[in-house]
């Protein structure tokens, strides 16, 4: 063998056992799967598009991302609070904004599920179910439960908890720097049918690191997951 086809062989005999030992970690370290299903080696493709869906305790994760939304709901008893990670992004947006000449305020942040109770239940008394459903989240499927999801308004604004939040100079600006928070604004406009809500410009959700790919692909989590 000539010097540079040894060389060759020995590269790729390197790369192969690079690959073999990153397969292994990655089975030992994914979190334990929910489903298995059978396939055929043409699926492999449409395979590796499944999101992976994992289950802990009544919470469930999609790729590592904890999910509450109008199919997968929050046990009961998940009352996790405001997450300390949470208070300290959000804190430091509104200080960066202020920076701007912007006047952040938070409204609503940690919500119990109890609380959500009696929250959904007026709103269902006072217009119906059909359109509760479209701006308020069923108990347990609340995203305010997560302890990683905050409503923020402008103290300028009257439009605080409307579409025309979307309007203020805060919105403006949020928008494109959230995600350097770790937020990502959780049901964009046009997106109601995927998500199952309408329009919120103020409804933050925290995803951390993940935040910029997301905002970057234009799309709704649900969407960003594979779950839609
Ligand atoms: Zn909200």
């Amino acid at each position: 063998m000539g010097r540079l086809l040894k060389f060759m062989v020995l590269f790729l005999l390197v790369l192969q056992a690079a690959a073999c030992g990153r397969g292994l970690e990655e089975a030992e370290t994914r979190p334990h799967e929910t489903f298995e299903r059978a396939y055929d080696p043409a699926e492999i493709g449409k395979l590796q598009a499944v999101p992976d869906i994992a289950v802990v305790d009544g919470l469930t994760y999609v790729d590592g991302i904890l999910i509450a939304n109008k199919e997968y709901a929050l046990p009961e008893d998940y009352n996790p609070g405001l997450q300390p990670e949470v208070i300290e992004s959000y804190k430091q947006m509104f200080r960066d904004g202020a920076e701007e000449g912007l006047d952040f305020i938070m409204v609503s942040g940690f919500r119990s599920y109890d609380y959500q109770v009696g929250l959904y239940n007026r709103y269902v008394a006072r217009e119906g179910k059909e359109a509760a459903d479209r701006y308020s989240a069923r108990p347990g499927h609340s995203e305010h439960q997560t302890g990683l999801t905050i409503d923020v308004g402008s103290a300028e604004s009257t439009a605080n908890l409307k579409t025309e939040f979307g309007e203020t100079p805060e919105y403006k600006w949020m928008k494109d720097v959230a995600h350097e928070y770790g937020f990502i604004v959780r049901y964009p406009e046009g997106k109601e049918d995927i998500t199952g809500y309408m329009y919120e410009p103020w409804h933050l959700r925290y995803v951390g690191d993940e935040a910029e790919a997301i905002y970057e692909s234009g799309l709704s989590l649900e969407e960003y997951l594979g779950i839609d």
